[in-house]
């Protein structure tokens, strides 16, 4: 199979041909053909198979066959990152084509949202609220939508969306054309697919464990108070340059990134309490390595697409195995391979067996390394702990059974030269990273060096404001059911 042999437009075969593609992948094989000729489609396939492509290009054909201002084609997402990866890939495959794409998502202003709706698109990826808010606006007009794709539809349910969609269902004119991708069919997911999807053409890729299958699966069994220092042992004695980090929680992914930047390890948190533009940019500096680690909630991270990522870490298992798939599926993206990593303490044993379940396979446990326990030393502010370490700070190694020995870190070079996208250029993430270090009960550094502070009450309050006001700049939180949910 060929991209010329699916009768794709020689516009979008000279944009796929410029991006490197050869074969179209089994997704692609499978649904662009079916959406050419007007069929609806189910669609089971996870990220990194190549699924965004396989609506996209034949989508931007059919819009190719007329023009007007509002938008034609709709394509909802669950989170504001693949909102805006689809928008780009989008463009990318269009741009031989005059079409016009337009992306829209909560977390930063409506004001231009609205004004690029004046001027009309002709594709529009949306996530659901925002979505909602501009149509309630009277700012959107969806009437005109003749193609509609429901991405990551079990996503969408797993964070609460079910009300949504069915809002935005009923102002979509009943003509249309429907396509749903999800990496996984729960009955819910069926009943949904039933209840918009006409006759639909189903397309399933390979087993939703295919990526995990191409993916080097290994777990350190490790207390949980350990787990941040074995983390930045594997960074550092690995020398990975990119890793993925996974933390249960949108605090504890705070905490987490105060912690490894406190070990010399360049670090961002990305989740639903930060700030659109503090999330862009996170991802941007891990993209271009300015960044070692990027500490993410799952659904944060959900379908974000960096390419060749080497390593991902659960520093917590997930409490739904299906997302540990989803998690370990940022690496080996598009036929390549990965490595992922589970730190599994002691009462994370039952989620472990509900993995290695879902994937009937166990996942080979590696002896635990010796590894510093770090005494990291107060960061007035920054830049980093690292050179303070380099001047001679102390740490505990631990061994596999537990017992310490006192060592000096003669490690230093780990991160050198990739300071500078992790400075000022943060402020906003470092502020209520360390408003957060202020008040944890464990800042080891605070107690153990009382001569330090971390600017003293007056910058903690300042920094604990804007922690507050990144925390209100939230209009889409991770969700499910309506309720807060993992985060
Ligand atoms: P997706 O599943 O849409 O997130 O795509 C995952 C990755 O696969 C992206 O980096 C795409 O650029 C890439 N990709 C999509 N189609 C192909 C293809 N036919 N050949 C190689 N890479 C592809």
């Amino acid at each position: 199979m060929s991209f010329p042999t699916l009768g794709l437009l020689p516009e979008l075969l000279r944009a796929v041909e410029e991006k490197g593609y050869t074969v179209p992948t089994p997704i692609q094989a499978g649904t662009i053909p079916a959406i050419l000729a007007g069929r609806d489609v189910l669609a089971g396939a996870q990220t990194g198979t190549g699924k965004t492509a396989a609506f996209v290009l034949p989508i931007l054909q059919h819009l190719t066959r007329d023009a007007g201002k509002a938008p034609r084609a709709l394509v909802l997402t669950p989170t504001r990152e693949l909102a805006a990866q689809v928008a780009d890939n989008a463009t990318g495959y269009g741009r031989y084509l005059k079409l016009r794409t337009a992306v829209v998502f909560g977390g930063v202003g409506i004001n231009p949202q609205i004004d690029q709706q004046r001027r009309g698109c002709d594709l529009l990826i949306a996530t659901p609220g925002r979505l909602l808010d501009l149509a309630g606006q009277g700012a959107l007009d969806l009437t005109r939508v003749r193609y509609f794709v429901l991405d990551e539809a079990d996503r969408m349910l797993d964070m609460g969306f079910i009300p949504a969609i069915r809002r935005v269902l009923k102002l979509l004119p009943p003509e249309r054309q429907n396509m749903m991708f999800s990496a996984t069919y729960s009955d819910d997911i069926r009943a949904l697919a039933q209840r918009f999807l006409h006759n639909p053409v189903s397309v399933e890729v390979a087993s939703r464990n295919a990526t995990a299958d191409r993916v080097t699966q290994s777990l350190y069994r490790v207390p949980k108070d350990s787990k941040r220092h074995l983390l930045a042992h594997l960074i550092q004695e690995g020398n990975w340059q990119q890793v993925l980090v996974f933390t249960r929680t949108k605090h504890g992914a705070n905490r987490l990134t105060q912690q490894l930047e406190d070990a010399g390890i360049t670090a961002a948190a990305i989740h639903g309490n930060k700030s659109q533009s503090a999330r862009v940019r996170a991802l941007a500096d891990f993209k271009s390595l300015r960044i070692t680690a990027l500490v993410a909630t799952e659904v944060a991270a959900r379908g974000l697409d960096i390419k060749e990522l080497p390593h991902v870490v659960n520093y917590e298992l997930p409490n739904v195995p299906e997302d540990y798939v989803h998690r370990i599926g940022r690496t080996a993206r598009a036929g390549s391979t990965g490595a992922a990593v589970s730190l599994v303490s002691a009462d994370e044993e039952p989620q472990l067996r509900d993995i290695e379940k879902l994937l009937r396979r166990s996942i080979q446990a590696t002896p635990l390394p010796q590894f510093p326990i770090l005494n990291t030393p107060v960061r007035p502010d920054r830049p980093a702990a690292r050179d303070s370490r380099r001047d001679g700070s102390t740490a505990n190694f631990r061994t596999p059974n537990g017992g310490r020995s006192n060592r000096r870190s003669g490690r230093g070079q780990q991160g050198s030269g990739r300071e500078s996208g992790g400075g000022e250029r943060h402020a906003e993430g470092h502020a209520a990273q360390r408003s957060q270090a202020t008040h944890r009960s464990e800042s080891r550094s605070s107690q153990s060096v009382p001569g330090h502070s971390r600017g003293g009450e007056h910058g903690r309050d300042r920094r604990a404001g804007a922690q507050r006001r990144s925390e209100r700049a939230t209009p889409e939180p991770e969700r499910a059911g309506g309720s807060w949910r993992r985060a």
